[in-house]
């Protein structure tokens, strides 16, 4: 599909610079002919002496032969040099096509493989939920306690569902970057919130929160800097063994204001690494896979607040040792 559009984009670039040629050869011809048409150049003293013989009709005939032979002469070195013209353009013009849309090109396959991936994360619920229903409508023995395990089953699928449409919401919103809620905060007001909401969770671990905050003002917008920090939290309790530390700490280095969330839990493999900032990404970890719930959108959500705040968010990780993100942000221009 793509190589017809590079193909009709080089087509379209190459006719305007076609036309452009052409507009510009006609030009140079008429003032070309428009100058040798007034006799000017070495040959007028050819003309002055043939004249003295009186020799005026031969000179007639030989400065219009002159003429007709310059004319014919600039005609082919304007066709010739518009032929290469349109050998180099059609080169040029196919790169250039290429590149201009090689961007629209990632974005399309992204959003494609985004759509994909969502209606695949979607339907799964839908699809458990569907065939409780039918098991359950076969069964000759149905009775209140049978339909209730089904409610409740069913609940568990909607939550997912839920959790899935806000994640999307979220990221949708995101893409829209909304800049007008700024404001100097410090960042510790956005950890502090963050870590309330994710509390209960690390209750039931029994993990502990070792905290060295300090008050750094920045320039941020507040919810999304404390979704953030729920999104970086609740991986590291849903990734950590049970008993457990996850340490947050804050400092300034140089203009920015660098946050270290580590914990000592199951750890990212090497190879998993590069992606999991990446839509739907789930490591390739078993232990993650199975029995930890999640899409594979926090992160990446995570990378476009970072973004959107003009911050970087980097990961270590070592197997069976522990995860640390280090997220650093600007810090507000006085
Ligand atoms: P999920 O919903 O799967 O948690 P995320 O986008 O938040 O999606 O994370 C992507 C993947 O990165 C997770 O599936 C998990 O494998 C890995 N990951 C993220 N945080 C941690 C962590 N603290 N410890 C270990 N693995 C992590």
């Amino acid at each position: 599909m793509f190589k017809n559009i590079y193909l009709k984009l080089t087509l379209f670039y190459v006719l305007i610079i076609m036309i452009i040629s052409f507009i510009f050869s006609i030009s140079l011809y008429q003032l070309s002919v428009r100058e040798i048409s007034r006799g000017l150049g070495p040959e007028a003293k050819i003309f002055r002496f043939l004249e003295k013989q009186n020799l005026s009709s031969d000179l007639e005939i030989f400065r219009l032969t002159q003429i007709k032979e310059s004319k014919d002469h600039i005609k082919l070195n304007l066709i010739y040099f518009n032929l290469l013209i349109l050998v180099l353009s059609s080169f040029a013009c196919y790169f250039l096509a290429k590149s201009t849309l090689q961007p629209i090109r990632d974005a399309m396959l992204a959003q494609i493989r985004f759509t994909a991936d969502a209606s695949h994360e979607l339907r799964t619920p839908l699809a458990a939920m569907k065939t409780e229903i039918e098991v359950l409508l076969r069964d000759k023995n149905i009775n209140l306690n049978k339909l209730k395990k089904l409610l409740k089953s069913n609940l568990e699928e909607i939550d997912k569902l839920e959790k899935l449409s806000a994640s999307l919401l979220k990221l949708a919103r995101l893409d829209k970057k909304p800049q007008n809620n700024f404001e100097k905060i410090s960042i510790s007001e956005p950890i502090i919130t963050a870590y309330e909401k994710v509390a209960t969770l690390a209750k039931n671990k029994s993990i502990s929160f070792k905290n060295k905050l300090k008050e750094f003002e920045v320039l941020a917008d507040k919810q999304s800097l404390t979704d953030l920090f729920v999104i970086i939290l609740d991986n590291s309790i849903k990734y950590t063994h049970k008993k457990s530390n996850i340490y947050i700490e804050t400092s300034k280095i140089k203009q920015r204001v660098v946050v270290k969330i580590k914990d000592s839990g199951i750890g990212i493999n090497e190879t998993d690494l590069p992606h999991i900032f990446e839509r739907f990404y789930r490591a390739d970890n078993s232990r993650s896979k199975g029995n930890t719930p999640g899409f594979g959108l926090g992160l990446s959500i995570a990378k476009e607040i970072v973004d959107l705040h003009k911050g970087t968010i980097e990961v270590k990780s070592e197997i069976n040792k522990g995860t640390e993100f280090i997220i650093s942000l600007p810090t507000p221009t006085k």
